[in-house]
């Protein structure tokens, strides 16, 4: 696996150096509205440590993702009056990641509404 690279553009976002429409952060994590949306509500959960993707944080890090997972998770279903979520997490280009710093993809579903893409 690559080296972790801090100029990606979640790394840019951490440290305040381009905007993102923040709605959650804490200690260890931060979350944001996803620039193309797959589905209303699209948001992305990031941990603050550096890690490429999932195999690479340190569990730490992944414990305090995870729970923000569900803070975001439970919190987009309040705004959005989601029916369900879809959470998912890509690693490496093969995996289809194209920003190379670990992100979890939550998006709040309704029944019959397709994703876009
Ligand atoms: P993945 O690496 O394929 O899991 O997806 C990266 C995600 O980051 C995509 O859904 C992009 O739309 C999103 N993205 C890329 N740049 C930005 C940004 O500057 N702000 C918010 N989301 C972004």
């Amino acid at each position: 696996m690559p080296a972790y690279d801090p100029d990606n553009i979640f790394a840019k976002i951490l440290r305040g150096e381009i905007p993102a429409h923040t709605v959650y952060e804490d200690d260890h994590t931060l979350a944001f509205m996803d620039v193309m949306p797959q589905g209303e509500g699209h948001t992305l959960v990031i941990p603050k440590a550096p890690a490429r993707g999932l195999l690479d944080a340190e569990p730490e890090s992944l414990a305090a993702l995870i729970r923000s997972v569900q803070v975001v998770g439970r919190a987009v279903t309040a705004a959005f009056d989601a029916e369900g979520l879809t959470i998912f997490q890509y690693n490496e280009p093969a995996g289809g990641q194209t920003v190379f710093h670990l992100h979890v993809h939550i998006i709040p579903r309704r029944e019959g509404v397709p994703l876009k893409r």
